[in-house]
């Protein structure tokens, strides 16, 4: 669906096309044929503009759907991939509890230490 400045851009080369289109009519009219040639022949470009604009419009519609589709297909919001990372994160956590002298140390990050349980010697 066109924004509002694309169908604003259209309705004003809609209506400058019919305006134009009257005003070559009314001229051929009168008999004044370089001025009805002149209406006719802006009245083509304004809806030759009016086809370009809408063909443009389409184009920047399919290209922000395919960008929408790439940044989702790369967010990779499918539950395996949230499970991957989850179990990424678990991977991490329990080897720094391994590699902790004590609970209350990976609890803290190292502020704090279990005075009976501990392994660490230094700085206690
Ligand atoms: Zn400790």
């Amino acid at each position: 669906m066109p924004g509002r400045p694309t169908r604003a851009l259209q309705a004003a080369h809609t209506a400058g096309a019919l305006l134009l289109g009257l005003t070559a009519i009314q001229h051929a009219a009168a008999a004044l044929w370089p001025q009805a040639v002149a209406a006719t022949v802006l009245t083509g470009l304004l809806a030759e503009g009016r086809v370009r604009e809408r063909e443009h419009a389409a184009a920047r519609r399919q290209l922000a759907e395919h960008q929408l589709a790439a940044a989702i297909a790369a967010d990779d919001v499918t539950p395996a991939g949230h499970a991957a990372a989850l179990t990424d994160e678990l991977v991490i956590a329990w080897q720094q509890l391994h590699d902790s002298c004590c609970l209350n140390a990976w609890l803290t990050n190292n502020d704090e230490h279990d005075p009976t349980h501990c392994t660490r010697t230094e700085n206690r």
